[in-house]
């Protein structure tokens, strides 16, 4: 049987939902439905060093992380704060700093004013306030918020959920008809938890639009089903993350899973992608791993993308691959020049393709696209622009010939005469 459809089943393509929300301001960068999702990361430094701290909040900012969170942990942190935020703007990065507090947050920020002020937002653990004291320690960082008028983020982890609601939902539950699972139970005691917070937070005076709230897990479903109920019960920016991703290909995967439904239906206002670097990796992997997110749902343009076929019989030597990383390592070492003289050039689509099968389709939806001559076909290579074949490239120079085709391209299309003649 086939089914009917609705009378419009395509309309979300044209038309993405994103979860309304109120804009929370968190430094110069505004969080919320009205703007861009945006990208976040965390430094790994001795946020006590604030050389190094400053040294890393400036390259994953330069990496395109709009906010950058640092561990406030210890009274040496807290005092070297504010050199580490002035030497960050010393070099001219204005990116919002956000400071993590668990455990003595409420101290901290109360004995060194000169750290409250200097961070743009304060991340709060419900779960790592303290027990016999929670609510006061809580209230003490919230009255801190208000004082400097700081949004916070209400962040709350699977790996430390509140002990005490979580035993009072699995009493509850124990009552109930028929009780939901030990997992659905402690999903509800996260949503509960950060809920809790908020009205808390609230009920002290913190406007409603300088809270966040995120609940992370570190399993892509149960992910989905805490957000998706947290969007439910709230109006609140919601931040995303999987916590605990793991390490290289597993964690970008997990991560990917993990975001890409809830940003399809419009849930998240700002990201992280928490992958383990390698002992000496590149922290801003993690910037540029949440900015390909975002870019293949379609939800923001970071840098040109190049779209290539995996290969298959019909391409029985590796030219295509090589001109395929050829292309992307070209468009990478252009793109800062690019973003300066071509505004918009993030948005280009460029397509390499092994063989004429498949080819010109889909060089016809990129922006520009070549087709190589595959196995036993003439060695010849169609290059489309805007759907419409430009030239047919010979020769031995194809990627020259091509990346000069490119560069005509980019100039005539963003360059300053083809935005005066958009005006
Ligand atoms: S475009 Fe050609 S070479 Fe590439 S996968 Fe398809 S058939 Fe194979």
């Amino acid at each position: 049987m086939i089914a009917s459809t609705t009378s419009q089943p395509w309309a979300e393509l044209d038309q993405p939902r994103r979860r309304l929300t109120p804009p929370v301001r968190v430094g110069r960068v505004t969080i919320g439905s009205g703007y861009p999702i945006a990208v976040q990361s965390m430094t790994n430094t001795d946020t006590a060093d604030p050389v190094a701290t400053a040294e890393q909040v400036v390259a994953l900012a330069r990496a395109g992380s709009e906010l950058v969170r640092v561990t406030v942990n210890t009274e040496e942190a807290a005092r070297a704060v504010p050199e580490m935020v002035r030497r960050v703007r010393d070099q001219g990065v204005e990116v919002p700093i956000v400071g993590d507090f668990h455990y003595n947050g409420h101290r901290l920020l109360t004995r060194y004013p000169a750290c409250a002020q200097a961070l743009d937002k304060y991340r709060i653990n419900p779960g790592n306030v303290g027990t016999k004291h929670r609510d006061e320690n809580f209230a003490q960082i919230i009255r801190v918020a208000l004082e400097f008028e700081k949004p916070i983020r209400i962040g709350v982890n699977w790996g430390s959920l509140d002990q005490q609601l979580l035993t009072t939902l699995m009493e509850d539950n124990a009552r109930r008809e028929q009780p939901w699972s030990a997992r659905a139970v402690t999903l509800e005691a996260m949503v509960q938890s950060a809920l809790r917070s908020a009205r808390l937070a609230e009920e002290l005076g913190l406007p409603h639009d300088r809270i966040i709230l995120s609940a992370k897990v570190s399993a892509a479903p149960d992910l989905v089903a805490v957000y998706r109920r947290l969007a439910e019960l709230c109006d609140y920016p919601l931040h995303l993350g999987l916590t605990e991703a793991g390490m290289g290909m597993p964690g970008i995967v997990a991560s990917a899973a993990a975001l890409a439904p809830l940003l399809l239906e419009g849930i998240g206002d700002t990201i992280r992608v928490s992958i383990t670097p390698a002992p000496d990796g590149d922290r801003t992997e993690e910037v540029k791993v949440a900015q390909q997110i975002l870019q293949v749902l379609g939800l923001r343009a970071f840098s040109p993308q190049v779209t290539s076929c995996p290969g298959c019989g019909r391409t029985t030597n590796t030219f295509f691959q090589e001109m395929a990383q050829e292309i992307q390592a070209y468009l990478q070492e252009q793109l800062p020049q690019w973003r300066e003289r071509y505004p918009g050039v993030e948005e280009l689509k460029v397509a390499v393709m092994g063989c004429v099968v498949n080819g010109p389709g889909e060089s016809r939806h990129a922006d520009i696209g070549i087709s190589l001559p595959g196995t036993f076909e003439e060695p010849k290579a169609p290059v489309y622009v805007d759907g419409r074949l430009r030239t047919t490239l010979q020769g031995d120079d194809l990627v020259a010939q091509f990346i000069e085709i490119l560069n005509e391209y980019v100039a005539e299309r963003f360059g300053s005469q083809a935005r005066a003649g958009r005006r």
